[in-house]
């Protein structure tokens, strides 16, 4: 802690560390930048010096552990390749740190209760980097679907492809799977956002795999249809060949979208009424400020690790209904 603001330490300095979570960071009311935890030497020395870091807030993941001995950092932010992230959220917990752990939380929902158990044990709160919920547009729709503003909630059509995708993502011991599990995620996020409910059953069907090289462990395209609790449908698409990044909820009397709806800023909505009209906000300042504050104010944070589970649930359900061809009982899973 530093005058009033918790610290917060990077776990894995990529591309979303970097372009998004420093920034963020930098805008942040009630946390700063406090260490950084690379396997890169080099990065550990550049960033020291950009971002004026001390010595010793700076850490490899053999070091790791002694960040328990580091007071100013308050919590620590995970954002490794998927099956990297529960042994470190684990080792943080350990290490007597609030955690915050990038979505897919964990690529099997043992790992998820492992994460979840290590920081109850620990007393630490455990959070899970979906943005999105602190996006005015996005809260938006969860208000109109879960009000039922338009009557209720018929169906989510929901779509998050992203082309140009290379390294660990295709890769699927490090990435748990393909374009579902890194943007996909994101569809039956918002299904159960907009409807305020959890998918029943699914059903699945892998898309055309054109590029068998490069797509030889992950799929390259999947859609899923979900049965959701509250009696809608949710249709969701998502691959790693086009751009697609949308979702239109039909409702009894009307409708609503967002294009796109899942990007980090220029969020756009539209409902049968009209345009929505909300400021660009940076979700991931308002996120971990958010997690900042639950922790000083002793509340639950709303994106839990039981909410990632839930997701990772749903994902495995997915998969086996893609491999089997079946319908498949979420909790059955
Ligand atoms: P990157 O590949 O850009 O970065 C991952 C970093 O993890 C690497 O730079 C490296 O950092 C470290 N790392 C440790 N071990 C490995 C390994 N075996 N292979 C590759 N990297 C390794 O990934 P992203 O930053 O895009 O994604 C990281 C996490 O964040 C993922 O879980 C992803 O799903 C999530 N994410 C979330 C987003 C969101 O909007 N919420 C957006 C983008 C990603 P170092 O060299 O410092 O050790």
């Amino acid at each position: 802690m530093k005058d009033g603001k918790l610290g917060v330490a990077l776990v894995g300095l990529g591309m979303y560390s970097e372009g998004q979570l420093v920034p963020a960071l930098q805008k942040a009311a009630h946390c700063y930048l406090a260490g950084i935890v690379s396997g890169n030497p080099h990065k550990l020395e550049v960033w020291k010096e950009k971002y004026d870091l001390k010595e010793d807030a700076c850490y490899s993941y053999r070091n790791f552990d002694q960040i328990k001995d580091n007071p100013e950092i308050d919590i620590v932010y995970v954002a490794l390749p998927n099956s990297l992230h529960a042994e470190a959220v684990i080792a943080a917990a350990r290490a007597g740190k609030h955690v915050i752990c990038e979505k897919p939380m964990a690529i099997t929902v043992h790992d998820c209760d492992r994460m979840i158990a290590a920081c109850k044990e620990a007393g630490k709160m455990l959070s899970i980097g979906y943005r999105l919920h602190f996006e005015p547009h996005n809260k938006e729709a969860m208000r109109l679907g879960q009000q039922k503003v338009f009557g209720a909630v018929k169906m989510v059509e929901a779509a998050h492809s992203l082309n140009e995708v290379e390294g660990w993502r295709l890769d699927k011991a490090l990435s748990g799977g393909g374009p579902l599990m890194d943007v996909g995620i994101y569809c039956v996020q918002a299904a159960r956002y907009v409807t305020g409910s959890e998918p029943i059953a699914v059903t699945a069907q892998e898309g055309i795999k054109r590029d068998h090289e490069k797509f030889k462990t992950v799929e390259e395209a999947i859609e899923w249809q979900m049965e959701m609790g509250d009696g809608s449908i949710a249709h969701c698409k998502s691959s790693y060949s086009v751009k697609e990044n949308n979702f239109r909820v039909e409702t009894e009397s009307g409708w609503f979208e967002l294009s796109p709806a899942f990007p980090y800023s220029g969020v756009k909505g539209k409902t049968s009424e009209g345009e929505m009209k909300f400021p660009q906000v940076t979700q991931q300042a308002l996120q971990m400020d958010d997690f900042a504050l639950c922790i000083k104010e002793g509340r639950q944070t709303s994106v839990s690790g039981e909410e990632g589970r839930q997701d990772v649930k749903i994902l495995q359900a997915i998969y086996k209904a893609m491999e089997t061809g079946e319908r498949v009982e979420v909790n059955g899973q």
